[in-house]
């Protein structure tokens, strides 16, 4: 039976107004058919192994913060933590344009990361192995990034330490969380004023996520002005 991730996810964005082109079916087609097989054989990836899981969960959750934000035109993005590839991969599909670094701490991770960029053809990625608290001040890294973004991987308090100095002075960091978000933030308050970060929690509801449906709370951090 063909997969029926591409045709949901497509169901998904055009709720958004966005519309895939042939290119961009075939790279969420093939990430797809690798998170499946590899999960299966290699290595533990994921629990949503389901078309829907797949689609909604990990494809539309990583492409909602276009919905939060908007990203610069060529913009520099990292993802912290990144995992088999979320949110990096799927807005380097959707956004050609940008100049993607994944960090990831576990090196069997990033190379499924290489293999979907091998096999994807997704073009200007850099995968870093390390974890993102030493890599955040090495030279070349500190300071070059107009997004930083995480998806399920530290409370707020660890992850503004990390994610801070990889941006730029007017970069803008994203954290992924759901309905706890702004306990979490609260519980952060000292150590953004200490790094000088304005946070808000922007809320975007996934279409086709069920019933209730899904709800992301986006928590976007920028250096207060
Ligand atoms: N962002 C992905 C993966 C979440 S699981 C997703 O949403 O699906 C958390 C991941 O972060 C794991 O792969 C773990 O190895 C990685 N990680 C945790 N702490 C890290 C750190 N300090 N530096 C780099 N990677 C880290």
């Amino acid at each position: 039976m063909p997969s029926e991730t591409v045709p949901i996810l497509e169901a998904a964005l055009a709720e958004w107004g966005i519309a895939l082109t042939p290119v961009q079916r075939q790279q969420f087609a093939d990430y797809a058919d690798l998170l499946v097989e590899w999960n299966a054989t290699k290595l533990n990836l994921t629990r949503l192994v389901s078309d829907s899981g797949i689609a909604i969960g990990h494809f539309l959750d990583s492409l909602a913060v276009t919905r939060a934000t908007e990203i610069g035109a060529k913009a520099r993005l990292v993802d912290l933590g990144t995992g088999a590839g979320f949110p990096g991969l799927p807005i380097k599909i959707l956004r050609p344009d940008l100049r993607l670094t994944l960090v990831e701490g576990t090196a069997k991770k990033l190379r499924f990361c290489q293999t979907v960029v091998n096999q994807c053809k997704i073009t200007e990625v850099e995968l870093i192995h390390g974890r993102a608290e030493d890599l955040c001040n090495e030279p070349g890294i500190r300071g070059s990034f107009d997004i930083a973004t995480a998806r399920a991987v530290a409370p707020m308090v660890k992850l503004l330490p990390w994610a801070v100095p990889f941006l730029k002075r007017k970069g803008i960091f994203v954290a992924w969380k759901g309905p706890a978000a702004a306990e979490e933030m609260q519980h952060a308050a000292d150590v953004a004023a200490r790094l000088h970060q304005s946070c808000r929690i922007v809320p975007v509801t996934l279409p086709l996520s069920g019933e209730p449906p899904r709800t992301d709370n986006f928590i976007l951090c920028q250096r207060e002005e």
